[in-house]
């Protein structure tokens, strides 16, 4: 698995906390060479100096701000040379029923999880057509393959999370670039904080009992990273083995 990751440039938003940082953790004694985003700075500095990794490995990103996506994946370009995985994870989920009518959470959801993966996506790109290989890496979730109630504009981010990964797989083959969709179910992470409707906060926290660490994920990237360069993993769904839904 190592001698297929060490060494590769790999850029993470939302690496602060949770799924993002586990990958982080797991990669970096796996030899990545890391570039950081996220909105809160001083995390991913933290993060960072932990794993050895000087403040140049970290890129305060909001990921609704396309030319701040733009200057990450830029950032690590100067900085290695070149972008091997682009891992898009940034994401919220503040999930409530449609009649509560939380319009500026939807709009949150959509900003974050679907146009922050597109910026991700365009600010690496150009880089990978150029060097002719890389690897984008997108997060759906178990709530890309199916909705519930309360879940329905989350659902609906991550349904095209998964409708924008296949069409990109299609379209980047000529340029040897391989895609991998993960979609995880409960991991115990921050995620849930985000929810500020009592009643689906009530329900989640029944789903996240079940919920398993952070490094599942991480092991999952590994996997779809480390495979030799003709083979493209394209989509991961997993979950706890106790979990239901
Ligand atoms: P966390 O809340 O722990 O982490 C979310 C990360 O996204 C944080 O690092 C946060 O950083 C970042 N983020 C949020 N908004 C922005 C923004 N505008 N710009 C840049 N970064 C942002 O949750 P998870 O680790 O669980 O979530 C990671 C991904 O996994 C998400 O896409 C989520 O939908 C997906 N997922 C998670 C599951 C779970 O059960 N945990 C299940 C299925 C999918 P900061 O606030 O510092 O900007």
């Amino acid at each position: 698995m190592e001698q297929n990751i060490r060494g590769k440039v790999v850029v993470i938003t939302g690496a602060s906390s949770g799924l993002g940082e586990a990958t982080a953790r797991l990669l970096s004694r796996l030899g990545a060479k890391l570039v950081l985003g996220a909105r809160r700075e001083e995390r991913l500095l933290a993060l960072a100096h932990e794993l050895g990794l000087g403040d140049d490995a970290v890129v305060r990103t909001d990921v609704v701000r396309r030319e701040e996506v733009k200057q990450l994946v830029d950032h690590a370009v100067k900085l290695h040379g070149r972008i091997d995985v682009m891992l898009n994870n940034a994401g919220l989920m503040p999930s409530s029923l449609l009649e509560r009518l939380h319009i500026d959470e939807w709009d949150s959801m959509i900003d974050v999880n679907i146009k922050g993966v597109l910026y991700g996506i365009a600010a690496a790109l150009p880089h990978m057509i150029r060097q002719k290989s890389g690897h984008i890496i997108n997060v759906s979730s178990v709530a890309g393959h199916k909705v519930g109630p309360g879940g329905t504009v989350y659902a609906a981010t991550k349904h095209a999370v998964r409708a924008i990964s296949e069409g990109l797989r299609q379209e980047v083959k000529p340029h040897n670039i391989r895609t991998t969709i993960i979609s995880p179910g409960a991991v115990a992470t921050e995620l849930t904080h985000t929810i500020t409707d009592p009643d689906v906060a009530k329900g989640m926290s029944k789903v996240y009992e079940k919920a398993i660490p952070a490094d599942s994920f991480a092991r999952t990237v590994a996997f779809a990273m480390s495979q030799p360069e003709d083979v493209d993993i394209n989509e991961i769904l997993f979950r706890p083995t106790s979990q239901d839904y």
